[in-house]
């Protein structure tokens, strides 16, 4: 195969992929000049990535077979397009030999190996022959052709147990079993080639030593086409839930400087034994003191961030111009390594329902600004839909900063900083695993999570007396704003005398939790219990700012209905408001005054003294800022007297006239 048939310049590039990848490859494909080509299923008409592109095409039905793993379909998206190029994100074709050739085949351009190094590296097994024949070290294990159950027993005791039975094709953490003694061996093997076959379709198995309680170390590497190959440090991704990665780091923080350099020298040599084209990852398990090849990624990762955030180096935009034909930019020794980062995977799933995936609308998204350290790699919006057919990573929240502590609390911040609603993420779990005291002092493996779990998932506390008063602030907030009738209106009157607005809110099928708010002349209270707090709300996007007993603090809020969520700094609750609309009284509290709520002039007076009033009967009408509003008596009564003339000029709170409550 000629190479600069392989590799030259293009201007038009199809991202055969969706969701967060695809939008992250638009942003540095349209950086760098170049048109992008959105492919989309019919689940994701509205998707961000289709928004992004400068165009999109409509591959199929949202089954990924029928759509984004449809080679035919891509292909012929591309030559409607224009496209000269095919970038494949991660996921669905992105290792697929037969793709990568396809596209050759359709005189495109694939963004990453050919199919020939694909081949030589897409199956555990054939990788880890080869890295055998360079001299990589390997996990201990058998990975030779012959499958039958004989072979395959004599392997895994020669390994001796615990074994690691693993699908050669395997990916994301599937077709694998632990194996603990021999009497478990067949079984693990008859259904790990089960779930390899639907999976992968290919249910060769290979057996590797099981390393007890190991860390995950990868290296990022990259060659282009003129036979440079570097490698871009290593990342730690030990924190894993069912050999899935959460949580990734880089640098990582459990080598020296000198294992560092063995483990990156380890990684080009196995990326050199296939004069490796692209961008890739060498993975390999480590028990603490040595690190073992398991397998090679022949792909952009989900990961790469961090090492982006660590070299100052757009992975994207060089495997862009190794498509290109260029050379890369930079010797080994230019690339440096600076300060530490850290990414956490947002999920659409429920932690304590065992993970499962949330689909449906994403009613608020509130994520936020990516400054001070911190970006945000997202595939979604605020109003779009997770759909049960794809991957369920809505995005990726990363930090950068000088050092691993600094990292690590900048990126739970932004965790914190985090409202989603509509469906269930796994944001708080982050927040919880990154600040456990183990994952800060790195004394984890990658059965943390699992071992882990209650702590990880337990409940958030329960409202208190901040809380409740935020759940009033934030109905009020929310009616003065979406009522212009509403007495809490900015400018708007406030009821003369004063009243009582009785709240209960309840967490689940727990007790109601009472709170009152006085109002009506005079600065508004809370009362819980025998308190009374003077408070003041200024709203703000998301929320409001809420002074409390002369502390003012941030509140998120969304109210959904009958249905609170509110972000505190306690943390995160939703409430119930019990009731609403039936169980509030409004009860007259103390003497009446009937006063000017601003400055203004009498317009009109509507009574006269000595009249038996009603409840609600008009009084007298003022101007204020060009708008009249008339103030009614406030309960039925005798109207005493009234202190001013039409014409008057009036300041706030003088009182403008007196109603005797009749006796009843
Ligand atoms: P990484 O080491 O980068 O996490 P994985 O093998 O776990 O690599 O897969 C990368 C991502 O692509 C994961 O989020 C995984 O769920 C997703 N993925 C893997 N295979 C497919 C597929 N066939 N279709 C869609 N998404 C996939
Ligand atoms: P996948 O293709 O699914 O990513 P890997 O071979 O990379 O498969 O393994 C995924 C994860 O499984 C690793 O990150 C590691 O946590 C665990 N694992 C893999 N091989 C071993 C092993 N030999 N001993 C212990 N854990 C292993
Ligand atoms: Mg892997």
């Amino acid at each position: 195969m000629d190479r600069s048939k392989l590799y030259r310049r293009f201007r038009t590039l199809l991202i055969a992929n969706r969701g967060e990848i695809a939008c992250r490859v638009i942003r540095t494909a349209r950086a760098m000049g170049l048109r992008t080509v959105a492919v989309y299923s019919e689940a994701d008409r509205d998707a961000m990535h289709v928004a992004l592109a400068d165009e999109a095409v409509l591959l199929g039905p949202a089954r990924a077979r029928d759509s984004y793993l449809n080679v035919e379909r891509l292909v012929e998206a591309a030559k409607k397009t224009g496209a000269e190029a095919v970038h494949p994100g991660y996921g669905f074709l992105s290792e697929n030999a037969e793709f990568a050739q396809a596209c050759y085949d359709a005189g495109l351009v694939f963004v990453g190996p050919t199919a020939a190094m694909m081949n030589a590296m897409g199956s555990k097994s054939g990788s880890k022959a080869l890295m055998e024949k360079a001299g990589v070290p390997l996990v201990p294990g058998y990975h030779g052709d012959a499958q039958d159950d004989a072979t395959l027993a004599k392997a895994a005791e020669k390994v001796g147990f615990p074994v690691l039975v693993k699908a050669s094709a395997g990916g994301g953490g599937r077709g694998m079993r632990i194996v603990r003694s021999a009497a478990e061996l067949g079984p693990a093997i008859v259904s790990a080639k089960r779930e390899a076959k639907a999976a992968f379709g290919d249910d060769r198995m290979l057996i590797e030593k099981y390393v007890d309680n190991p860390r995950h170390i990868e290296v990022q590497i990259i060659g282009d086409s003129h036979g440079n190959l570097l490698s871009l440090f290593e990342r730690e991704c030990t924190l894993q839930r069912r050999h899935q990665k959460v949580i990734e780091e880089a640098p990582s923080p459990t080598l020296n400087a000198a294992q560092r350099e063995t483990v990156c020298a380890a990684a080009r040599k196995a990326a050199g034994a296939v004069n490796y084209v692209g961008a890739g990852t060498i993975e390999f398990v480590s028990d603490g003191k040595d690190v073992f090849f398991i397998e090679m990624n022949t792909r952009l990762q989900v990961e790469h961030p961090v090492t982006e955030l660590i070299t100052g180096i757009d992975l994207v935009e060089w495997q862009l111009r190794v498509a290109f034909g260029e050379a890369l930019p930079l010797k080994q020794d230019e690339i440096k390594l600076d300060g530490c980062a850290v990414e956490a995977r947002v999920y659409a799933e429920n932690p304590t329902k065992n993970f499962m995936p949330s689909v449906g609308r994403i009613s608020t998204w509130r994520l936020p600004a990516e400054t001070g350290g911190l970006r945000i790699d997202a595939g979604y919006r605020e109003g779009d839909s997770v759909s049960p057919h794809y991957d369920a990573m809505l995005a990726k929240m990363i930090a950068w900063a000088p050092t691993r502590d600094v990292a690590i609390d900048r990126l739970n911040r932004g965790l914190e900083d985090s409202d989603v609603r509509g469906i269930v993420t796994n944001i708080p779990f982050l927040s919880a695993l990154i600040t456990h005291p183990k994952v800060r002092a790195n004394a984890i493996d990658t059965g943390f999570i699992e071992r882990e779990l209650a702590v990880l998932t337990s409940a958030s506390p329960a409202p208190g007396e901040l809380e409740l008063c935020a759940a009033v602030a934030a109905i009020v907030n929310d009616e003065r704003q979406a009522d212009t009738s509403s007495p809490w209106q900015t400018f708007g009157w406030q009821p003369v005398g004063r009243r009582r607005r009785n709240f209960a809110f309840r967490v689940g099928h727990g007790p109601e939790q009472k709170i009152a708010l006085n109002y009506g002349s005079g600065p508004s209270t809370l009362v819980i219990g025998e308190r009374e707090l003077a408070f003041a709300i200024a709203p703000k996007h998301g929320g409001f700012d809420l002074t409390l007993d002369g502390v003012k603090s941030s509140v998120a809020a969304v109210i959904d209905g009958h249905e609170l969520y509110l972000r505190t700094r306690n943390g995160r609750f939703e409430l119930h408001w019990v009731d609403p609309f039936g169980g509030e009284t409004e009860e007259q509290t103390g003497a009446d005054k009937i006063a000017a709520p601003l400055p203004g002039t009498v317009v009109a007076v509507l009574a006269e003294e000595g009249a038996k009033l009603e409840k609600g009967a008009p009084i007298l009408t003022l101007e204020v800022m060009k708008m009249e509003q008339t103030l009614r008596a406030p309960y039925a009564g005798v109207l005493k007297s009234i202190k001013c003339k039409v014409g008057d000029i009036v300041q706030e709170g003088i009182e403008l006239a007196v109603v005797e409550a009749s006796g009843e």
